[in-house]
């Protein structure tokens, strides 16, 4: 295995091939950045105080949420404050992930299981005009972009709380994760629950070994959730679920 996609292409800046869930820098157009280079000559006797990085931001935002909301203890609740921290950083520090966005790249879906009883969920991706989309990017998901149909739709029924996610690809260990669903308090909306299964995914890839002797002859290498849309949640028996997913290389 080996095509041109085999693995995430790096960044031209010489980022890794798998990017953190924010950007490591900020864009040199910043007016921050624009500040540090001002102040130069003082900065050799005095260091300038280091600008917030996206994720320094991000925690702030989410502290002034977890306050304005009367510090939740639920953790479902708690999720939820943490992607709207993400979402306000993403617009205020631009794309991250949608640079590996899939555009016209042929995209490979794999077969949902036929069996019966199979409960599914669709995130169906909102319509272009001449292109045939299986599901929705996790990349464009991460980066909050508007490619999901009827994202604020309650998807799962009153009494599902928890959700464990398996996560199984060549040359990695299967891994469960739970990921956060419905609670007393709101139903989780069609959109967290993607951003929560793009988040499992990208701890999945980036916190485990790819191990090349694990992946058998002909199997799709995917390493990075830069190349995966999300087409369908299924389950069995309304607590494990898996994605069905395509594949871009
Ligand atoms: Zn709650």
């Amino acid at each position: 295995m080996g095509g041109r996609y085999a693995q995430t292409p790096c960044h031209p800046n010489g980022q890794p091939h798998a990017p953190g869930l924010m950007p490591p820098t900020i864009s040199s157009e910043a007016p921050s950045a624009r500040h540090r280079q001002s102040h130069a000559s003082a900065s050799r006797r005095q260091a300038a105080p280091a600008p917030e990085t996206p994720n320094e931001a991000a925690a702030r935002i989410f502290y002034d949420l977890m306050e304005a909301a009367g510090h939740p203890s639920c953790y479902h609740c708690i999720h939820d404050l943490k992607i709207e921290s993400r979402r306000q950083v993403a617009g205020s520090h631009g794309a991250v992930f949608s640079q590996y966005a899939h555009g016209l790249k042929p995209q490979i879906p794999t077969s949902l299981p036929s069996v019966p009883g199979l409960i599914t969920i669709p995130f169906t991706p909102k319509f272009v005009t001449g292109q045939t989309l299986h599901g929705v990017s996790l990349a464009e998901i991460l980066d909050f972009r508007d490619v999901l149909d009827d994202p604020r739709e309650r998807v799962l029924d009153n009494s599902l709380n928890k959700i464990f996610l398996t996560i199984e690809h060549p040359g990695y260990p299967p891994v469960v994760k739970q990921i956060s669903g419905n609670c007393p308090h709101r139903p989780v909306s069609r959109f967290n629950l993607a951003f929560s299964i793009a988040e499992a995914y990208h701890t999945y890839f980036t916190g485990n070994q790819f191990n090349p002797t694990q992946v058998p002859p002909n199997s799709p290498v995917v390493r990075s959730v830069t190349q995966i849309r999300l087409v369908n949640l299924y389950t069995m028996d309304r607590t494990n679920f898996r994605a069905h997913v395509a594949y871009v290389f």
